[in-house]
């Protein structure tokens, strides 16, 4: 089978001020910059995306390649029209070239982009690309686990197939099953039944954790259905998508979706997994404490089960933080705690006076607070020892930053009353213990270690952390929804977990 491939990912916040123009599609990130043709396929394969998952899986299953065009971005607000206009048109472009020679389209997409001039992103897409193919090329995407699935989404392809895993560790794994249930439907000349359910809530961040209930069982239900553990025939596949939240759009939210031979099949499949999602509401909100509540949970002696790790989890720049807020450092330097370590926080102005006083000196600093991520806070102010610095580059040690050279920027270790920060010049979610080690500082050996991250830190965290908490400090990505003014999601929606409807 000749399988044409190709992607577009992007995880829009429509709350955050930042859009996503042409350059931020076209440059590197620790993803690859834009790739048009042929050297897509040189530069996808290998990599834990799903693109490479797929290609490797197709190549092994003795399918070629048509390549399109294929591209993403940081998160951020806004995919602009130009951005999205001139992708949509590489992809389409190139697709109408082969479009008689193929058999099947692949799209490597996330699920949750919002252009400037239009809601549904990848529906939009798929749709277009579903009336240049006709109804005889079977279309088949994988999705990120924060997918918003829209109807148009699942009417325009043949098979949709989201992560499971948040952490995301199964990315290139997702593509790997978009080839195999591909390679399948061809196989057996049948296009699959769908069922489709939208939940009436959100879901936050930290309540989509894949290592915590309710979702660590959901997934593992969902493995279950995969056509390979032969337990039932039939079903071809399942997804349960979290969605992303901060997104002001019509069909914003979790979603369930069954692939089988029969239509009654799929729903009695789809009516299961609902009822276990529904069933769990309430137990997706994760608990949120304050800065202070958090620190009280610390030992007055560092433990020898590890540091007690807390999630800054409002100003994550994974979701659309600037990682500069200071709520969480004022607490601990307030508590007078010592042991603790915070990182990373984004102040490139600190890192480089840092370095121009370099090792061992007393700096006057103004510390973070300077993007407005929290307007009402003020910069930490006073003299920071400065212990380390470097020059920000390095390995991941991690799980979730596997392989990947990690670029900081010039990078300080500083100290005040007792408490440590690691000071970096980009904007990094802190999910990988070399951002600590690197500037030789052991985490283990902390009491305290505060990471701005809502969930990828725990890949490489959990396993050394005592206890796990998320700290609800003022930041721009609210742990609770009902902080943000939604004008465009459907009526009925709960915008938290087991909260009051909107109207
Ligand atoms: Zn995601």
């Amino acid at each position: 089978m000749k399988i044409a491939v190709g992607g577009f990912q992007h995880e829009t916040n429509t709350f955050a001020p930042m859009k996503a123009d042409w350059n931020a599609f076209e440059q590197a990130d620790s993803w690859p910059g834009l790739q048009v043709g042929a050297p897509l396929l040189a530069a996808c394969i290998g990599m834990n995306i799903p693109l490479g998952g797929f290609l490797e899986e197709g190549a092994q299953l003795e399918h070629s390649f048509e390549p399109l065009a294929w591209c993403s971005a940081t998160p951020s607000g806004f995919v602009t029209r130009d951005a999205y206009e001139r992708v949509t048109a590489l992809i389409l472009e190139a697709l109408s070239k082969v479009v008689e020679d193929v058999d099947a389209v692949y799209l490597d997409l996330h699920g949750a982009m919002v252009a400037e001039h239009l809601e549904d992103g990848e529906g939009t897409l798929l749709r277009a690309v579903r009336e240049l193919a006709g109804l005889d090329i079977l279309i088949v995407a994988s999705l990120d686990l924060h997918a918003n699935i829209t109807q148009e989404m699942v009417d325009a392809s043949d098979f949709l197939t989201a992560y499971r895993t948040y952490p995301h560790v199964d990315m290139a794994e997702t593509g790997r099953r978009a080839a195999r249930v591909l390679h399948q439907i061809a196989t057996e000349k049948k296009k699959p039944a769908k069922a489709f359910y939208k939940p009436d809530f959100l879901i936050p961040l930290t309540g989509s954790c894949s290592l915590v209930e309710p979702a660590a069982s959901i997934y593992s239900e969902i493995g279950k259905l995969d056509p390979q553990t032969g337990k039932n025939e039939g079903i071809l596949g399942a997804s349960f998508a979290t969605g992303f939240s901060p997104a002001d759009i019509q069909e914003c939210g979790p979603a369930i979706l069954v692939y089988g031979a029969t239509s009654s099949l799929v729903q009695q499949t789809l009516d299961h997994l609902k009822n276990r999602v529904v069933r769990s509401e309430s137990d997706f909100s994760a608990p949120l404490l304050t800065p202070k509540e958090a620190i009280e949970r610390a030992p007055a002696t560092q433990s020898d089960t590890g540091p007690i790790v807390m999630a800054d989890t409002q100003d994550n720049p994974g979701a659309g933080g600037n990682g500069d807020t200071v709520g969480i450092l004022k607490a601990l330097i307030s508590a007078n705690v010592t042991g603790a370590i915070v990182g990373v926080l984004y102040d490139p102005e600190s890192a480089a006076l840092a370095h121009a006083a370099g090792e061992g000196a007393s700096v006057s600093l103004e510390l973070g607070a300077h993007t407005g991520g929290a307007p009402e806070e003020t910069p930490v102010s006073g003299d920071f020892s400065v212990l380390r610095l470097s020059d920000g580059e390095f390995d991941a040690t991690g799980p979730y930053y596997d392989g990947i050279r990690l670029s900081l920027g010039p990078t300080a270790l500083l100290e005040i009353s007792g408490v440590k920060i690691v000071v970096g010049s980009k904007k990094v979610q802190c999910a990988d213990q070399a951002m600590f080690s690197h500037l030789g500082v052991d985490p283990r050996q902390q009491k305290i270690v505060v990471v701005k991250s809502s969930v990828h830190f725990r890949a490489d965290f959990e396993p050394i952390a005592s206890e796990v908490l998320v700290v609800s400090s003022p930041g721009p990505n609210p742990a609770d929804h009902r902080e943000l003014n939604y004008q465009n999601i459907r009526k009925g929606v709960r915008l938290m977990p087991g909260a009051e409807e909107i109207s």
